[in-house]
């Protein structure tokens, strides 16, 4: 059994598609490696290791008999030995799985250093500083990560040792009026590491270890089980990440960004990470290590004139200070993405000016930047149509459609501050300063906006509820920004003008303090943060150059049409400016609902016999008629499906008591009446009850006024000669004389209206099915229906027996504790609720072939849904103008699936 994978010098055991034993660094450190690309030499333990150690707490019998003699053939190849006093080998150790879960789990740097081997380490390099400077950092994250995190201290950043020990660092640094790390001199550095020593002593009763192996084993251990550390099941929740792959462990020769001023650090994307652009685009830090551009410890500087802000414009680039080598990186650069074919973010160190690549993977990008990114490539050859839309994501579409703040308005907000845009969109909401009160806040049900120095990985549930995420420090490349452009959350970094105090709740710029609870708004897309509420709009993508090459792309491939669920002209046409090729319901119920017609509708409820309801249905009849009117006329030439009125009638009578005796006085009726009108049309149960078609058949006057005014509209267009094509949908069937009961009522009416205007229509009639029963007897409803539409959210709640309303009071412990994976009203329950809608599908096509079949509960915007309802060949989904293009890209991918 091989468990190790070597890499280096132009070989490596491994490559890119062995990904799943050696996750995604380790895979790209090997497949750079025989690219011929500059990797310091290293080896990759594969994730069935992980797997193994999590199962068994041990290691597999020879796995390290494995590791020594890989462990050799570095040495070798560096000339270099671990744990030699006279020349040794430094290396890093590094988790990698095979999904980037970016600062989820651990990573232990400058391993091997003890007082056996610092002493060869100075004599080497001839830099005393260097190697203190190393042994620090190494005391720093192995207390933090091997004697903490991985021993389950399970301690808030706050009281964690890392603080501990930084708060030792800052005060050291402070005695001088230092600003930056590197500024320390050796005694101080010297120092620090006994100071640091002494407080790790005190902190966990045991020494830092002063052994170059048992450092070496014990970051194995850690890393692997940071694969099950709080954050790294938090990440892998929210990214649906199989908790079974495990982690690959990299352990690779140590180079040295900090060893002087001819050294640097830093990070790189092949194109705009933010906007798409075709630039490379970068940060980088001179004499620093990996973990100073990352931490956001530091503003670091950009790597040419392309990535230069506001904040950095004044620092020198890297074009500028080490011309050779920024044209070495841009060599490599474009080797990487015409490898992969896709864009890469780079890592890489400068050690005495020799460039080094330690990492490249495909980059987390902004939603516009994903969309742009696919169609350049596209465009440029690169990549074909299919693969460009595979690359595409629904979220990447969602975060494009996602509120701006209005620009009209932001002219005259009240300016607060300024950082890099991180994170796109816009957002307001209630500031905070801890990841918790973040959560607490946002379970209250406000908007929030965490405020911190920097993120680090512990933050991630409060980010991840926040609103928007704002930090002091950082750069582009920062753990907020990487986190927050991932999930397309509005974010802004390095606001370096912030001072928090953690322990006020309060920020402050100069005289102005803001204190938790206060709200400001988030420009995401230029890093103006402005105070108080600045309206935010949604953006007019449709006229976006890129946005419409997309659609068109979608539409090329995909097979179901979209449609849209919308009852105002106004949605109508949003729906149709975003694609959508009809109506799939139009809920007639949330049209009675309007001020100007409650009172008639109220009237028609509490009316005492059909003479009476009759007189107050003819008063909404000219309502809904002109209602349908525009509908439909927006909507030409598509069908539009009218569902006929569905909700249980107490919804619309009034429950205060002040607002019964107004409504008695408007329809000059007593108290006592409406009271027990009230109480009769109350029901212990109203979503099983008298609503849906169980309506119009107890009060067919209902159904012969809906079907008149649909008929008067659909005559009144077609005599301008508009056209429009009228669905009939009858809600909530269960069985075939239910239907059939209002399908009479419809023909009679609309046969009379054609008869009396003397122009004839088309029209449709069919049924929603929501009802598991109607699922088991479609093939009977269908020989007399010419369409069916699955209403998934009853369909559902039937099935399941889970109540619409209620699902809230256990939907959260069902999920935490594996019972559900996700919410059925989501996201369908394709094993129970998909297999009685397979049912209905073919029982139905079995007797009427040329059945239209579609759907239009919730679960028409859900991308996976969607996918399950391409495969059925249904021949339409229909949803919220919003998730339109959503359902479109949706639809296209699970065509070319
Ligand atoms: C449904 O039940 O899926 C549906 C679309 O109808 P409503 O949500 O209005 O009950
Ligand atoms: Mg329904």
């Amino acid at each position: 059994m091989k468990y190790i994978y070597f890499f280096g010098n132009n070989l490596a055991d491994g490559d890119a598609k062995k990904i799943d034993l050696l996750g995604g660094k380790g895979a790209n450190l090997a497949e750079m490696s025989k690219l011929k690309i500059p990797v310091p030499p290293g080896l990759t333990i594969s994730t069935d290791v992980c797997n193994f150690f999590i199962k068994n707490k041990s290691y597999p019998v020879q796995f390290k008999s494995q590791l020594k003699a890989s462990l050799k053939q570095i040495e070798a190849m560096m000339g270099q030995k671990f744990n030699d006093p006279l020349n040794p080998l430094l290396v890093s150790v590094r988790s990698g799985a095979k999904q980037s879960m970016p600062g989820m789990m651990e990573t232990v740097l400058n391993i091997g250093l003890t007082s056996k081997t610092i002493p060869g380490l100075i004599k080497n390099f001839g830099n005393e500083k260097f190697v203190y400077d190393s042994y620090r950092r190494l005391i720093m994250m192995y207390a933090d990560v091997v004697m903490e995190k991985s021993q389950n201290y399970n301690l808030s950043p706050e009281k964690g040792i890392r603080t501990k020990l930084e708060r030792i660092l800052e005060k050291t640094k402070n005695k001088r009026r230092l600003t930056n790390d590197s500024d320390l001199n050796v005694t101080e550095l010297k120092k620090l590491s006994k100071d640091f020593k002494i407080e790790i002593k005190k902190s966990f009763g045991e020494d830092f270890p002063d052994d170059a192996n048992t450092q070496l084993w014990n970051s194995i251990a850690a890393v692997f089980n940071s694969w099950n550390g709080k954050r790294a099941l938090h990440y892998r929740k929210i990214e649906n990440i199989p908790d079974n792959w495990g982690t690959a462990v990299n352990i690779q020769s140590m180079v040295f960004g900090n060893l002087n001023f001819d050294s640097a650090t830093g990070v790189a994307f092949s194109r705009n990470p933010s906007n798409g652009n075709n630039v490379f685009y970068g940060e980088w830090l001179q004499n620093a290590q990996g973990e100073d551009v990352v931490a956001g410890i530091r503003t670091p500087n950009p790597i040419n004139s392309e990535s230069t802000s506001n904040l950095n414009n004044s620092l020198i680039t890297l074009e500028q200070s080490m011309p050779k080598i920024y044209l070495e990186l841009i060599d490599i650069k474009n080797k990487l993405e015409s490898h992969y074919l896709d864009m890469q973010d780079i890592e890489f160190t400068i050690q005495n000016n020799k460039l080094w690549i330690l990492q490249t993977r495909n980059a987390k990008r902004s939603g516009f930047a994903s969309i742009k990114v696919a169609l350049d490539m596209m465009n440029e050859k690169l990549i074909s149509e299919k693969q460009a839309l595979n690359r595409i994501q629904p979220k990447d579409l969602t975060e494009i459609l996602h509120p701006n703040v209005d620009p009209k308005e932001e002219k005259n907000a009240i300016f607060f501050t300024k950082g890099l845009p991180a994170g796109p969109g816009g957002a307001i909401g209630k500031i905070v300063f801890t990841p918790d009160d973040a959560i607490n806040w946002k379970k209250q049900g406000e908007n929030v906006i965490l405020i911190r120095n920097e993120t680090s990985p512990e933050d991630v549930h409060g980010m991840f509820a926040s609103d928007a995420i704002v930090t002091s420090k950082g750069g582009m490349t920062s753990h907020a920004a990487l986190v927050a452009r991932g999930w397309g959350k509005c974010c802004v970094v390095g606001c370096s003008d912030l001072i928090i105090n953690y322990t006020k709740k309060t920020v402050r710029i100069k005289n102005k303090i803001l204190k938790e609870g206060d709200v400001l708004t988030v420009n995401g897309n230029s890093g103006n943060i402005y105070l108080n509420k600045v309206p935010l709009i949604s953006g007019n993508i449709h006229l976006n150059k890129y946005f419409n090459e997309l659609m068109k792309l979608c539409d090329k491939f995909k097979k179901l049409t979209i449609r849209t669920n919308v009852e105002t002209p106004d949605d109508a046409i949003k729906a149709k400016n975003f694609g959508a090729n009809g109506i799939g319901l139009c809920r007639t119920e949330h049209m009675f609902f309007h001020p100007d017609r409650i009172k008639s509708m109220q009237e028609m409820i509490l009316s005492q016999n059909k003479k009476e309801r009759i007189l107050a249905l003819n008063k909404l009849l000219p309502y809904q008629k002109n209602d349908f009117y525009h509908i439909f006329k927006k909507m030409s030439p598509f069908p539009v499906t009218i569902r006929l009125l569905d909700p249980p009638l107490h919804e619309f009578l009034p429950s205060s008591k002040d607002q019964v005796s107004l409504l008695a006085d408007n329809l000059n009726v007593s108290i006592q009446l409406i009271n027990d009108r009230i109480e009769t049309l109350q029901e212990l149960n109203p979503m099983l009850g008298h609503r849906g078609c169980r309506l119009g058949i107890l009060y067919p006057e209902i159904t012969t006024m809906q079907i008149e005014a649909i008929s008067l509209a659909t005559i009144k267009l077609h005599k301008k000669n508009i056209r429009c094509l009228p669905e009939i949908m009858i809600p909530l069937v269960g069985s075939l004389n239910e239907f059939i009961n209002q399908k009479t009522i419809i023909i009679n009416t609309i046969n009379k209206l054609q008869k009396k205007y003397n122009v004839p229509f088309n029209y449709l009639i069919g049924t929603m099915i929501e009802l598991p029963r109607a699922c088991l007897i479609a093939d009977k409803i269908a020989k007399e229906a010419d369409f069916f539409s699955f209403g998934t959210n009853d369909l559902t709640q039937t099935t399941y027996g889970f109540s619409r309303d209620d699902i809230n009071t256990f939907l959260n412990y069902y999920i935490d504790n594996n019972i559900i994976k996700k919410d059925p009203f989501q996201s369908l329950d394709q094993n129970g609720v998909g297999e009685l809608i397979k049912i209905a599908v073919s029982k139905a096509k079995n007797v009427n072939p040329k059945i239209k079949l579609g759907i239009c509960g919730e679960h028409g915007g859900d991308p996976n849904s969607i996918s399950f309802f391409n495969n059925i060949k249904l021949n339409y989904i229909s949803c919220s103008p919003f998730r339109v293009p959503i359902a479109r890209l949706s639809a296209a991918k699970a065509s070319i699936k």
